[in-house]
């Protein structure tokens, strides 16, 4: 009698466990639900060998910026077996696919596709085939990622209360993919967008985001100084482009000390001259030419004016002429990443949901570029970092570096916070008007 009814208890307690793990009637969309995080997280690990092949096929054919053809071409591919509605191209290669129910809100993920001009220095078996071109930016793993959240929301299409669109974009590196997907249209009517990038410095299975200011807007300059060559014997008879150029670059120095808030980050960095062939002669013309930074847009505008008055204000003091190019055409200039404060309380709260508090962090400011603050001067937006350190694989080296290593276990992490990023924001803003 004893015995029977200890069994009782002990059957009657496994069964209110059950009862409290097994995903039953809550409907995924309940994120209030442990089973939310709990599911999805496993809908996504799931997805894990796909994931990793489509990333690995990326990783081996690198395609640079305006030439991603053929992984547009995969991407559609892909599109196409999941039955996802697409169109391209944006910007010469871009595709924006859609998944819901077609109607407001509106919110877009974002994923670049653009590999470096970068010989790939790790050996391993899906090391770069091309030579001279690699996938050191982690744009393999953000598209394939996108990918992963495309399917993850086709899947659970019938609970999304809106729309999302999944932008696959070309050319960030160095050439402003984004402006031109916006001016092709590629955002519609969203409201709101989201982008990850991977971060080095971050453990897999952890993300950060901060609010403001997180990424620098950046452009290029080049300048040449033109003076008039002579002998380095009779220099009253030469006007000398060498000292012009010396006195330009000390003076940009004082720009950012002399004339800039203490408060407001920038960087002016002059990166290499070229001038002159021999011992005993003056130069008729000196090059020079870097980079300019600033963690707000305007403060970028303004640092240009200035360096294109210094530089041209310091070649006439020395009697020469100088020509300021800020490089729009090849290289055109980005406006600055600035995470909207509640779209970053978002990812804070849907991280937190999905990968447990300790894994969410708050990010840093970074004096890097990335195209995605084009998005975010037309609707509010947050890039949020996703972490792929891993000691044991190697995965600790920095974006750009020839030895970048890529811990393949964020795939589904992100693919998971993308599709959660997504529909939990159309769950939330599907009763406001629109
Ligand atoms: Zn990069
Ligand atoms: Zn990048």
């Amino acid at each position: 009698m004893e015995d029977s009814s200890l069994f009782t208890v002990t059957h009657f307690l496994i069964l209110i466990l059950l009862i409290s793990i097994t995903p039953t009637s809550p409907s995924p969309l309940d994120t209030s639900s442990p089973n939310y995080a709990f599911q999805l997280m496993n809908s996504a690990k799931a997805e894990k060998d796909w994931l990793v092949s489509i990333r690995r096929q990326i990783h081996e054919y690198p395609e640079l910026r305006f030439e991603e053809h053929n992984t547009s071409a995969l991407i559609r591919r892909e599109l196409d077996m999941l039955n996802i509605s697409y169109t391209s191209p944006f910007a010469q290669t871009g595709v924006v696919a859609q998944v819901g129910s077609g109607s407001p809100p509106v919110v877009a993920l974002r994923a670049d596709m653009d590999a470096l001009p970068l010989q790939e220095l790790v050996e391993w078996e899906h090391k770069s085939k091309i030579d001279g071109r690699m996938h050191g930016c982690g744009h393999d793993a953000h598209t394939a990622m996108l990918l992963g959240a495309v399917k993850l929301l086709k899947k659970r299409e019938e609970l999304l209360k809106g729309t999302v669109r999944l932008l696959f974009q070309p050319a960030e590196e160095g050439g402003s993919g984004a402006s031109y997907m916006i001016k092709d249209g590629a955002l519609g009517n969203a409201e709101a967008i989201f982008a990850m990038h991977i971060d080095f410095e971050r453990s897999t299975g952890t993300i950060a985001s901060i609010a403001g200011p997180a990424l620098a807007a950046v452009c290029f300059f080049e300048a040449k100084i033109e003076g008039q060559a002579g002998h380095a014997a009779i220099p009253h008879e030469a006007k000398d482009p060498v000292i012009a150029a010396s006195f330009a670059i000390l003076a940009l120095q004082q720009l950012i000390s002399r004339e800039v808030d203490p408060l407001h980050s920038q960087v002016l960095s002059v990166t290499y001259i070229r001038g002159g062939t021999a011992m005993n002669a003056i130069p008729h013309v000196v090059e020079f030419g870097g980079t300019l930074r600033s963690l707000t847009t305007n403060g970028l505008y303004q640092l240009q004016k200035r360096v294109r008055e210094v530089i041209e204000g310091q070649a006439i003091v020395h009697r020469c002429n100088a020509f300021v190019d800020m490089k729009e055409e090849e290289h055109p200039s980005i406006p600055a990443v600035i995470n909207d404060e509640v779209l970053h309380e978002h990812v804070q709260r849907v991280g937190k949901l999905l990968l447990g508090s300790e894994n969410v962090k708050l990010g840093n400011k970074v004096m890097a570029g990335e195209d995605f603050g084009s998005y975010q001067e037309v609707i509010p937006g947050v890039m949020l970092s996703i972490g792929i350190r891993n000691e044991e694989l190697g995965a600790v080296h920095s974006p750009h570096s020839p030895y970048f290593f890529l811990d393949e276990d964020v795939l589904p992490i992100g693919a998971a916070i993308s599709t959660a990023l997504a529909e939990i924001y159309l769950e939330e803003h599907q009763n406001m008007v629109h």
